[in-house]
């Protein structure tokens, strides 16, 4: 097997999504090759509204838009993807996992940006967040445990 630059960071193209849901050493990164997306969680929060300095969600305060990290914003939001893909392994079936895609990956599917998708009406929503069930891709993953709940976000993506 290769090994890589740095020990938590996993090239392997046998790692399989089971590998990394029983993984249980900490903030680890993980690359799985040929994964479906078998299906889209279409609820409101397919976006989210962002601080304009960094990523983080601001929140409505008394004094507007407010990021944890950069107070109160002079402008509006940036809105940006957030959106929840179920994977499958179809060479290694049994295990599924619920990813979260965010906005650069999501520039793979959609030409256009979260504000826009903000405007559609509900079914232009749901059509265009369809489109990507069925696709088979690559991805970088990390997973992040807080408490009980554990958290998978893509960093990296490459449509197969
Ligand atoms: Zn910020």
């Amino acid at each position: 097997m290769a090994t890589s630059s740095t020990n938590t960071w996993r090239r392997s193209q046998e790692t399989t999504l089971k590998d990394v849901v029983d993984d249980v050493s900490s903030s680890q990164k993980y690359h799985v090759e040929s994964v479906v997306i078998v299906a889209v969680a279409f609820r409101k929060d397919a976006t989210y509204p962002g601080c304009t300095l960094c990523r983080r969600r601001v929140h409505l305060r008394e004094i507007g838009f407010t990021c944890v990290s950069h107070g109160a914003q002079q402008d509006a939001p940036i809105y940006r993807y957030r959106v929840r893909v179920l994977l499958s392994q179809p060479a290694h079936p049994g295990q599924e996992l619920w990813v979260t895609l965010w906005d650069e990956q999501m520039r793979c599917f959609v030409e256009f940006d979260a504000d826009v998708f903000n405007h559609l009406s509900t079914d232009e929503k749901a059509q265009t967040l369809q489109h990507l069930k069925g696709t088979r891709v690559r991805v970088d993953l990390t997973k992040e445990t807080c408490g009980k709940y554990t958290s998978y976000n893509v960093t990296d993506l490459t449509v197969l």
